[in-house]
């Protein structure tokens, strides 16, 4: 099996982290990879370039085993689709595609969203604050057991009943660039590593 959590990663922040650790023990999967969006069409330009979101993605994983960052989609000219993702990783094995439900709710607007079934499950992982949509993409059907997703080659969507951490990328960002703090939102490192770079519009001490 492989399980991937996709994300613009703008940054890569706590919530993130716990929805990746959250996914694979409910999959029983050794790994799970965060896989870059390099370049999202579907949503707003991201703030920062691929290079300083895969950086902050490597710090946040650090040594961690059961975490591995993919630059594939980075690697590749063009808009990130899921789909040709998914297309050029599919190695005969299920391939579970971990998602929060924010972003569950949009998959139907995805690229070929129709081939999706073909191709991969759904872990849907429900946010705090993010309204449950449990209508099915096309093809797909509900299963209730996340370690029976294995079982199939495709196709299935299972919403995890685990509480998410209330993170978001976007309220990260404002209050950077508002002077605000950001403690256990972030790792340490991915901290500083915006704080070097001056990311978000980061306000510098007496500046
Ligand atoms: P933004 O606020 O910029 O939209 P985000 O915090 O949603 O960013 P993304 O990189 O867009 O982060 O998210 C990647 C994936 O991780 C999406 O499927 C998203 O729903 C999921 N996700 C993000 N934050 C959480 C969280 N706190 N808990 C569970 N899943 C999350």
């Amino acid at each position: 099996m492989q399980a991937i959590l996709g994300g613009t990663f703008d940054p890569v922040h706590r919530g993130h982290l716990h929805a990746a650790a959250v996914g694979r023990s409910l999959l029983g999967a050794p790994k799970v990879t965060l896989m870059l969006a390099a370049r999202p069409w579907h949503r707003e330009a991201p703030a920062t370039s691929i290079e300083h979101r895969l950086r902050m993605l490597r710090l946040a994983v650090g040594a961690d085993p059961h975490l591995v960052v993919s630059d594939w989609e980075a690697r590749r000219e063009g808009p990130s689709y899921t789909v040709d993702t998914l297309t050029a990783l599919a190695d005969g094995e299920p391939l579970v595609w971990l998602i929060g439900g924010d972003a569950f709710a949009a998959v139907d607007s995805w690229h070929r969203v129709d081939d999706l079934a073909a191709l991969c499950h759904f872990l849907v992982l429900n946010r705090p604050g993010s309204r449950r949509d449990e209508r099915m993409p096309k093809g797909f059907r509900r299963i209730d057991d996340p370690s029976a997703l294995v079982r199939w080659p495709s196709g299935c969507v299972c919403f995890a009943g685990a509480t998410m951490l209330d993170v978001s990328a976007t309220r990260i960002r404002r209050r950077i660039s508002s002077g605000g703090a950001v403690d256990g939102l972030l790792t340490p490192e991915v901290w500083a590593y915006i704080r070097t770079h001056g990311l978000y519009g980061r306000r510098q001490p007496g500046g």
